[in-house]
């Protein structure tokens, strides 16, 4: 036996995976994910959690990652160097790397609240964490992340210093795993309810423990910035804020100048929180504003048998399409409200349009609200495209991680 077969068999009894032939093309471009379909057999005795070496077919090296058999997502690979070791160093490489991109985030005063780290997309799967203020709210969406959730927050304590860490993971993806959901409290102190941030200059009252995904819709800042801009022109602009959560587009469009904002959700809490936030900036929930607690699907039909008309109808749904067997459904939901909402922008007025289903994509969506426009007999110009803000970017070795996307339209 030759000293490189020696070392091949040695490399062999450690951890591994071994893919079937033909299936090695998406490791070789950097996926990170590899599907249980892909491999021929586990060796080495890998517990789940633990780090194992992909070999190809042939018993070449490919990369290394760290194994779930009970996921479909069977390893999630974290380096594609032979010579690169996953160890605390990795990480803590992996983390500064993804602090880096977002010094330009930390540096603005304006702003206290973003993504610090996009899992994936971050060389970080499974990993999520975003910034509240003094406060890191963190996921740990596999196995492999939250077998590593003490030295993750020895880590993120070490580097940033936080006031408190909480867990928010309690969503349902976690489930595909094989974990059950969690959440609390895993270091410092616990945060204030609401915590208020600053978003743009503008103040938002976000419950950690309690609000929507980690507490606030941080993939939407630039958007409603750049929304903004567009009713800046547009001075004493009545707003339709449909899907609006806690009210920030609200709060933007009067910022910007808007003389009144409809606020409608079907969450309770999520509106009493909104007039909060109006108040906080400055503005009167009684006479600049109003909260409608229903469903969007129902209230636009109510608001079109009203003849009512908006100067603008912002549309930021929740996900519709969460597997490739919806996506038509969710087409079909995506076309209902964007032709209901068409019917209610007076001419000249503007439609912001969002989907956050990554299966939908930009080229589908366009051409759902192509259709809705057909048929609401209305001339659309789109006048700004929207995606995520700069903290949640995308890999492009991973373009699973690109979800969402809008139109901003000038309806005619
Ligand atoms: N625009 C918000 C985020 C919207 S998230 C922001 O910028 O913060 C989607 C919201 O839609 C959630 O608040 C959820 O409560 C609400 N929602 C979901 N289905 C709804 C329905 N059918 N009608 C009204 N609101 C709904």
């Amino acid at each position: 036996m030759g000293k490189a077969e020696v070392g091949a068999e040695l490399r062999m009894k450690q951890p591994h995976v071994v893919l079937k032939p033909g299936k090695d093309k998406p490791v070789r471009q950097r996926h990170p994910w590899v599907f249980s379909g892909a491999m021929a057999h586990i060796g080495g005795e890998p517990a789940d959690g633990d780090l194992v070496s992909v070999f190809d077919a042939g018993g070449q090296w490919l990369a290394c990652g760290y194994l779930n058999r009970r996921s479909q997502i069977t390893v999630r690979l974290l380096t594609w160097q032979p010579d690169e070791t996953v160890n605390d160093e990795f990480w803590r490489g992996r983390l500064q790397r993804a602090f880096h991109a977002r010094q330009a985030l930390a540096a603005n005063q304006a702003t206290n609240a973003y993504r610090l780290v996009n899992a994936e997309s971050d060389g970080l799967p499974g990993l999520i964490v975003d910034r509240y203020g003094d406060w890191l709210v963190v996921q740990f969406l596999t196995v492999g992340a939250a077998q590593r959730q003490d030295l993750f927050v020895r880590l993120l304590n070490e580097l940033l210093t936080p006031a408190g860490i909480y867990e928010r993971s309690d969503v349902d993806v976690r489930s595909h795993e094989g974990l059950p959901p969690a959440s609390g409290l895993l270091s410092g102190l616990a945060p204030p309810s609401p915590l208020w941030i600053t978003e743009n200059g503008l103040q938002f009252g976000v419950s950690l423990a309690e609000g929507q995904k980690t507490g606030f819709y941080l993939d939407q800042r630039e958007n409603r910035a750049h929304l903004a801009r567009a009713l800046a022109a547009m001075p004493g602009a009545r707003v339709l804020n449909c899907f609006s959560y806690t009210g920030a587009f609200g709060v933007y469009a009067l910022a910007a100048g808007a003389a009144h904002v409809t606020n409608l959700d079907s969450s309770y809490p999520a509106l009493v929180l909104a007039e909060e936030n109006l108040r906080r900036n400055g503005f009167d929930p009684d006479q600049q504003a109003s909260g409608v607690a229903g469903d969007v699907f129902q209230v636009l039909r109510d608001l079109r048998g009203q003849g009512v008309a908006f100067d603008a109808v912002i549309l930021d749904p929740p996900k519709f399409a969460h597997s490739q067997a919806q996506v038509l459904a969710a087409t079909r939901g995506y076309k209902d409200i964007n032709l209901l909402a068409l019917q209610l922008v007076r001419p000249g007025g503007l439609l912001a349009t969002f989907s956050c289903s990554g299966l939908v994509s930009a080229d589908l969506f366009q051409k759902v609200i192509f259709g809705a426009a057909l048929d609401a007999r209305r001339d659309v110009q789109v006048s700004g495209r929207f995606t995520h803000s700069a903290d949640h970017p995308v890999l492009l070795s991973f373009p699973e991680g690109e979800y969402l996307k809008g139109l901003l339209c000038q309806v005619w």
